[in-house]
């Protein structure tokens, strides 16, 4: 099929495949949109059945980042790139120069980042190759961390801002007491449960794996459920921080929560479970709203800026939430309708 006749082709920009027969490299580069500067978004590497269900996924994925650049404030555009193969078995670092080189060779129009599959010391080796490379050094330590370049506590701390904001319009309310479910405990899920642990929320909390879930049980004073309880608990808020597409048809049905606001990325399994939600007085977060956090570090790291600018920016994200909560109630609108339109006024002036 060719690009243009695909179902996720949205007017982009620039799509660019890459092959190098040297390391074997297959891959995908696409730019959204760069209206509003150069498109940043991550580089993925995936054991991708398909070149088809790699393209269809860097169309989608590209298109998404512009979006979350327009609502995060950022003079960036939308981008992404996907590498095919599977990163435990097929990576080397030769590989990782030789996409370096292809970003290099978009000369500054994709700005690469980490993803999936992807890990800082990965990029350190794409930058070796090309100066459009970014989150492989922070210049700040933000929340007491590593500045190492990992998005997640700026995720986590955003996620965090986002939360208190919706429980504020929600519920009028603070988060003292209040009780949030957080499904999935890696690295965003966990820092979350620390900034609501700190606030006085009242934890319950899921996840795949043990370790993560005894240390918050012993830390945090969380309840620990299973995997397939924690988004039908009877608790203000749901915070899905695991994989996509969680909030379904069936879990929408189940969902006791008034409150979705987590930092995983299409949350939604269809835009119309926007509407769904509305209708039964559940205000969700749109998700590339709430999660802006990791990208607004990347382009700090860029800027190299502090860890001050950093920190306002991302309690800006509270503000964003508030504005698109308003405006979806006054025009009885669900509050993803309401993000997309926003960003479409702000990318596409
Ligand atoms: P992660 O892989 O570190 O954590 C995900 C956790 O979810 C893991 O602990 C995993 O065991 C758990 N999990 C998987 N399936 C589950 C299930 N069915 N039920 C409960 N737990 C389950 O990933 P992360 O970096 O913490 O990111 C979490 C989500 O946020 C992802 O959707 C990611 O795309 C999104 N996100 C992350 C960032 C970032 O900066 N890391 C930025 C934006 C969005």
């Amino acid at each position: 099929m060719s690009v243009f006749d695909h179902i996720e082709f949205d007017e982009h920009e620039h799509v660019a495949f890459c092959h190098d027969k040297e390391t074997g490299l297959k891959a995908i580069i696409a730019v959204h949109n760069s209206h509003l500067g150069p498109a940043l978004g991550g580089c993925r590497m995936w054991p991708y059945a398909s070149s088809e269900e790699a393209l269809n996924d860097v169309l989608r994925l590209s298109k998404g980042m512009t979006y979350k650049a327009a609502m995060a404030n950022l003079s960036q555009g939308g981008g992404k790139a996907v590498i095919i193969g599977d990163p435990r078995v097929h990576k080397t670092p030769e590989m990782m120069r030789a996409m370096g080189r292809f970003v290099e060779s978009l000369s500054g129009k994709y700005i690469s980042a980490e993803d999936s599959g992807m890990s800082v010391s990965d990029l350190k080796l794409m930058a070796e190759e090309s100066t459009y490379i970014s989150g492989t050094k922070a210049s700040y330590h933000f929340a007491g961390e590593e500045a190492d370049g990992n998005p997640a506590p700026s995720t986590a701390y955003g996620v965090f801002v986002g939360v208190k904001a919706s429980v504020e319009y929600k519920f009028g309310t603070s988060l003292k007491g209040k009780k949030v479910a957080i499904q999935g405990l890696g690295h965003v899920g966990y820092r979350l449960a620390e900034h609501l642990h700190r606030e006085g929320a009242e934890l319950y909390v899921a996840d795949i794996y043990p370790e993560s879930l005894n240390r918050a049980k012993e830390q945090l004073n969380a309840t620990i459920v299973s995997p397939q309880e924690i988004l039908m608990l009877d608790v203000d808020v749901v915070a899905p921080c695991a994989m996509g597409a969680t909030i379904n048809r069936q879990s929408v049905e189940a969902l006791k929560a008034k409150v979705i606001a987590g930092a995983a990325n299409n949350q939604l399994a269809t835009e119309d479970l926007g509407e769904v939600l509305r209708s039964k007085g559940v205000l969700y977060a749109p998700d590339y709203v709430i999660n802006a956090g990791g990208i607004i570090d990347i382009y700090h790291q860029k800027m190299l800026s502090s860890n001050e600018a950093l920190k306002t920016h991302l309690e800006k994200i509270g503000h964003t939430l508030r504005e698109i909560y308003s405006r979806a109630d006054e025009q009885k609108l669900a509050t993803n309708v309401v993000a997309n339109s926003l960003a479409e006024e702000k990318f596409r002036k």
